[in-house]
């Protein structure tokens, strides 16, 4: 059982002069344990999309099948704007008592994704607007997670951040994604979704123009002839392609650019030992 948009347009301020169709006949599936990226330049309707998914907006035409996913969480961009509570524990016990749970059970749910966002027992009783940007950004993340939603739906969750708390966030988000949730992701940075999604949908002006794994997506030729932007890995793959290496398709991760390479430059024996041939000379 899967997550199914099947068909979904939706158009805002209908009927005025304004009107503008965000979304046209978008169809695909999420599969439950997936890290769904969901890419595009500003303006394809990832957020559009995303809010459909969560149901703040009703398609206009079209069906979205939520199957075993009757709780979406949507962690919304720059989601730190939200928080209001005087301590860090408060704030992300919010969601789980406003669903009903008792404040200990509360309490508890709040700890355990407060724990896997990173943020430990001293966090708990901080005040949440004190804290660095990447902390805020962790507590809020957490305080959709505390609900325990059967997927995780967030909009640009790295943005603003600095490096090592863009790498952190992702790798927490990764670590979650190992452990069963199901994460959507919606990212314009292709390296991102390369890097940590299993499956890309790719939106140009509210139309799914590619969709499946990330190096079907970014080496499909009908795919990039719509024009879609790659990850850095897969332009340096493609350029020493065309410089004359034998280098493979599918490649838009640095692990699979360094794997392609350690290919073409290493005997057997060293990748046996795990060591590279000094010289560069090419594989025989
Ligand atoms: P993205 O998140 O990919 O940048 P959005 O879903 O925000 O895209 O926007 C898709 C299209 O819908 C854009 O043309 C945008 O201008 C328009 N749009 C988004 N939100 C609104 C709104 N509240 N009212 C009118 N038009 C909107
Ligand atoms: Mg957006």
């Amino acid at each position: 059982m899967s997550l199914d948009l099947v068909d979904v347009s939706f158009v805002y301020d209908v009927g005025t002069p304004f009107e503008r169709m965000a979304l046209d006949g978008v169809s695909f599936s999420i599969e439950p344990g997936s890290f769904v990226g969901i890419a595009g330049s500003s303006g394809s309707g990832k957020t559009t999309l995303v809010k459909i998914l969560k149901g703040l907006l009703e398609p206009s035409s079209g069906q979205v099948s939520l199957g075993p996913f009757c709780n979406v969480g949507l962690v919304f961009q720059c989601p730190e704007f939200q928080l209001f509570e005087s301590t860090v524990l408060k704030d992300v016990m919010f969601g789980p008592v406003n669903m009903g749970f008792e404040s200990e059970a509360a309490k508890c749910m709040a700890i355990e994704a407060l724990a896997s966002l990173g943020l430990d027992s001293s966090f708990w009783g901080r005040d949440p607007l004190a804290l660095s940007g990447g902390e805020k950004r962790r507590v809020a993340i957490a305080g959709v997670l505390s609900m325990n939603p059967h997927v995780l739906v967030l909009d640009e969750p790295a943005a603003g951040l600095d490096p090592t708390m863009h790498d952190l966030v992702f790798s927490l988000l990764l670590d979650l994604n190992r452990a069963g949730k199901t994460i959507v992701l919606v990212s314009h940075s292709m390296d991102d979704i390369a890097q940590y999604c299993n499956h890309v949908v790719y939106l140009k002006d509210g139309h799914v123009v590619a969709d499946g794994t990330p190096s079907y997506v970014f080496s499909n030729s009908e795919a990039l002839d719509a024009g879609i932007s790659k990850p850095s890995m897969a332009s340096l793959a493609n350029d020493l392609r065309n410089a004359g290496l034998p280098i493979p398709s599918g490649i838009c991760t640095i692990d699979g650019l360094e794997k392609g390479l350690e290919e073409l430059f290493c005997c057997d024996r060293c990748t046996k030992e795990n060591k590279r041939v000094p010289k560069g000379q090419l594989k025989p």
